[in-house]
């Protein structure tokens, strides 16, 4: 996996309950935008980013893995409940910013599902992003990853490719983009 450019990662403060190496790994594949800060490491399935931590990882009962979200959260905050989840205010799977990470239950969750109309019925195609969640996280992640290539290393500048890449992805949005 390619690193981010020191310039665009977090800053290196270490959060109260995270572990040295796994936090610097970590910084290594996060962009900071003026919104959201987005992982672009390793990604699973369903659209949620993998980060190996075996540190964090034991702690949750785990082998290896954590999603970079619920690694981030348990930085700053200490354990999480068992049966909790972590929950994105910004509905962006791959963002790690601490101010967009809330804890929840499963209920929660759903609830927040619902809200934002992610849940798909039979004959409604709803308001998901049309590409589905893990390509779209995709996309997101090669596009922020192409902009630091370039040297876009501003927070606001990598803020519009976030919003591009999520406009790109809006069922209702206008799909003949001018750029
Ligand atoms: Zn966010």
């Amino acid at each position: 996996m390619p690193r981010v450019p020191e310039a665009v990662r977090p800053p290196v403060d270490l959060p109260p309950w995270a572990d040295l190496g796994e936090w610097a790994r970590l910084r290594a594949y996060v962009a900071v935008t003026d919104r959201c800060w987005i992982y672009t490491g390793a990604l699973a399935d369903d659209g949620y980013g993998r980060f190996w931590a075996p540190t964090a990882a034991a702690a949750e009962g785990r082998s290896e893995n954590v999603r970079p979200s619920r690694w981030v959260w348990q930085a700053h905050n200490g354990p999480i409940p068992a049966g909790s989840v972590i929950r994105h205010d910004c509905d962006v799977t791959l963002c790690v910013r601490p101010a967009c990470l809330r804890l929840g239950d499963q209920t929660d969750n759903l609830g927040d599902a619902l809200r934002r109309d992610r849940v798909t019925h039979p004959g409604r195609v709803g308001k998901a992003d049309r590409r589905g969640a893990a390509t779209a996280a995709r996309e997101l992640r090669t596009a922020v990853l192409a902009a630091t290539g370039r040297g876009v290393f501003d927070p606001a500048e990598l803020g519009a490719v976030l919003a591009g890449v999520r406009t790109d992805g809006d069922p209702f949005a206008d799909h003949g983009r001018l750029f």
